[in-house]
């Protein structure tokens, strides 16, 4: 519950809105950047978790790069004041056009997720006299044990190159005299819990970089990627472990003497700092069920839709009550518009405020206009 908060507050506020907690938001950045600093780690903030510029501008104070898989989110990240050298653009489809553009803007580095993708930058960098500084994305089946709609790592995944693909993707290196190859990436997938994953990563990575470097390679960036994942079942006052998980890469990566070690956290660094609150507009009692319909639904958080993601759901206005059982929807018209089933509450009513937890990351950003819905709105704790 938001015991440390006044929610007295939020019953004059039109709902429903995105809650903004800049001060645990703060807490987490700085708790993140020290356990990293003791390693001199480098983190590149996932912009597509949240692209928010209120969160962007205090993520870049603290010294973070940017990690993008548009041109869009490359260039919010250079209007929001990222350091140029310090963004990274990733992503299985990029176009010529974003391509063209994150060349023009001289970004830190290409992560690269095909062969064809390698020819295509080198080509377009020659056109511009330029040379690009490109990571290559492995593909190094690791199995994240997380949703199968959020692992990318695995041999039937999308994303990056497959091992069986790395002699010609080396020779396409060599052959490429637009291209500057520094190092290799991977990101395995997403709302990753158990820390061993990261240590069969470790390995992989391993073997990867002295396979390159019997080639005749020099690895200047190790890079990791993201995915540590966040309580979802206790929201409060929660930093994700950022020691445990940094030093898992501490003990188990081998590196070399002036390499560096990239990440890419998303979900970990924003996720705790947001609930979307909302109002009950009807209570349906039924035979089978009883339902409280919200004010908010998929149109404003999409993740219990998409992949049955659990948020933890709460009635703000009611601290106690007899406890009823509800399935907690939306007012869009599909019948995945579920928050959840079967939730237990204290007996609910018109105009209850709600508060749906954990919903910083992956939230807002995925809110769409369907059903012709309104703009969702923003409030920040450092408002009201
Ligand atoms: C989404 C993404 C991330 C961040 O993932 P989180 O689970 O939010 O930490 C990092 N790197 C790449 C390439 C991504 O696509």
């Amino acid at each position: 519950m938001f015991a440390d908060k006044d929610i007295s507050k939020f019953n004059n506020i039109e709902t429903p809105f995105y809650y903004y907690d800049t001060d645990l938001l703060q807490k987490t950045l700085s708790n993140c950047a020290e356990a990293a600093a003791n390693y001199q780690f480098h983190i590149h903030y996932a912009l597509k978790a949240n692209f928010n510029t209120v969160l962007l501008n205090q993520i870049k104070a603290v010294g973070f790069g940017a990690d993008c898989v548009s041109a869009g989110e490359v260039r919010r990240a250079v209007e929001v004041g990222f350091d140029h050298q310090k963004i990274v653009f990733a992503g299985v489809g990029k176009s010529d056009k974003e391509i063209n553009e994150a060349l023009d803007l001289d970004i830190f580095c290409f992560n690269v997720e095909s062969i064809q993708e390698l020819e295509v930058l080198n080509e377009l960098a020659a056109k511009k006299g330029k040379t690009a500084q490109v990571a290559i994305r492995i593909n190094p089946n690791v199995d994240a044990h997380t949703h199968h709609n959020i692992t990318t790592g695995l041999d039937e995944n999308k994303f990056g190159i497959n091992s069986w693909d790395l002699p010609a993707c080396a020779d396409t290196l060599k052959a490429s005299a637009n291209l500057k190859f520094i190092g290799i990436h991977f990101h395995i997938g997403s709302q990753i819990t158990n820390l061993d994953v990261y240590k069969n990563l470790c390995v992989r990575v391993n073997e990867f970089a002295t396979w390159f470097e019997d080639k005749g390679f020099t690895l200047k960036v190790l890079n990791v990627g993201g995915g540590l994942g966040i309580d979802y079942y206790n929201p409060d006052h929660q930093i994700p472990d950022f020691a445990a998980y940094f030093k898992i890469f501490n003990d188990f990566l081998t590196v070399k003497p002036g390499q560096e070690v990239h990440f890419e956290l998303g979900r970990a660094l924003v996720g705790q700092s947001a609930a979307l609150i909302t109002r009950v507009l009807y209570i349906k009692n039924g035979k089978k069920k009883n339902f409280v319909v919200l004010d908010a639904g998929m149109t404003e958080l999409m993740r219990p839709a998409l992949y049955q993601a659990y948020h933890k759901i709460e009635n703000l206005t009611r601290g106690a009550g007899t406890a009823v059982k509800y399935d907690i929807v939306g007012p869009i018209c599909e019948s995945t518009d579920c928050f959840g089933k079967e939730v237990e509450q204290p007996e609910s009513f018109r105009g209850d405020v709600f508060a749906i937890r954990s919903a910083g990351a992956y939230g807002e950003v995925m809110a769409s206009k369907y059903n012709l819905r309104d703009a969702i709105r923003s409030v920040y704790s450092s408002e009201i």
